[in-house]
């Protein structure tokens, strides 16, 4: 049903999945760079489409493909269901009649502030994403996070100095900016963030208090930037910053200095472990096939008894 050429096509439709090349037809479960290329005609979902179009376009030819309402596309039937990951991103479930597939894209299951909780439909053949897998990334609950971040950031702005947080303009920044809205704190954005923000705004996507940062730092505001280290990240004029990473990476010890920041909290837009496994068991598929992550994420579902392997390289699987 699916075979790998330096990334995912379902054979018998010949629709390449989140394929980083330039293809005829090809499904896009979100819009981050990683999964994103110069089709001739994109699958996605309304809002992936239009923060695709922000990124690659204007005008590049999409055909929606909205949640929950299966399309026959050749042999197969497509249906996109809620990935959890950032706005408009989706899992594809592909049926042929015989088997259902299921690509999770990028994804995390529980809430979120900015996009739809993720669904995980039954499949035969799941191949999912599975970067945090292993057992150390085993995120705390995120309504903790979200306290301490809110804490963290006023008390930031009571000691009269700015917090700066540091966050991927598509996905991460939309939602620490509106976590820290829902508290009451205003947020300033970078000019590049807050471009994307508009995109959310126009899906209809309520960011509360946010404004643009023109050069000039408004009080009581915390400020959202890009990660460090990307070009464009410094805001000038801000005084006495305090800065802060957002990402699940932080439950590494060392991600505070890796960053380069002076507080690391560990939200994340991807599945920890545990969700990882919760979704192979929920998913109930016979064959699971993982990408993006570690050899060990394999290996403990095998010692667990699942048929399990990776997807790298020239993968070839057998077609039914
Ligand atoms: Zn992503």
């Amino acid at each position: 049903m699916f075979h790998w050429q330096e990334g995912l096509f379902l054979t018998q439709a010949g629709l390449a999945l989140d394929v980083t090349r330039r293809q005829k037809v090809g499904f896009i479960s979100h819009a981050h760079a990683d999964h994103i290329a110069r089709h001739e005609m994109a699958l996605c979902t309304a809002a992936t489409g239009k923060l695709y179009n922000h990124r690659l376009g204007p005008l590049r030819r999409t055909m929606e493909l909205p949640y929950r309402e299966p399309k026959e596309f050749g042999p197969l039937t497509l249906t996109t269901y809620p990935a959890g990951h950032c706005l408009g991103s989706a899992m594809l479930l592909a049926d042929d009649g015989k088997k259902r597939l299921l690509f999770t894209g990028d994804f995390k299951l529980g809430p979120s502030a900015t996009c739809e909780a993720a669904e995980l439909p039954r499949a035969d053949i799941l191949v999912m994403e599975s970067t945090f897998g292993k057992p150390k990334y085993r995120l705390p609950p995120r309504e903790e996070v979200i306290a301490e971040l809110v804490e963290l950031v006023l008390q930031t702005l009571a000691e009269g100095r700015t917090p700066v947080i540091h966050a991927y303009a598509l996905g991460k920044a939309q939602e620490v900016t509106r976590l820290l809205t829902l508290a009451g704190i205003p947020v300033q954005q970078h000019p590049d963030t807050f471009a994307v923000s508009k995109v959310y705004l126009e899906c209809g996507m309520d960011l509360g208090n946010v404004t643009e940062f023109c050069g000039k730092l408004k009080p009581g505001h915390a400020v959202v930037t890009l990660p460090k280290g990307m070009k464009n990240f410094r805001i000038s004029g801000i005084r006495d910053p305090v800065s802060f990473a957002v990402t699940g990476w932080a439950i590494d010890e060392s991600a505070k200095y890796r960053y380069g920041v002076d507080y690391a909290l560990p939200l994340s837009d991807h599945a920890d472990f545990d969700q990882l496994l919760e979704t192979v068991e929920r998913v109930g598929a016979s064959e699971i096939y993982c990408t993006h992550g570690p050899a060990d994420f394999v290996a403990h579902l095998r010692a667990a008894g699942y048929n399990a392997h990776p997807v790298t390289g020239s993968y070839q699987m057998r077609m039914f």
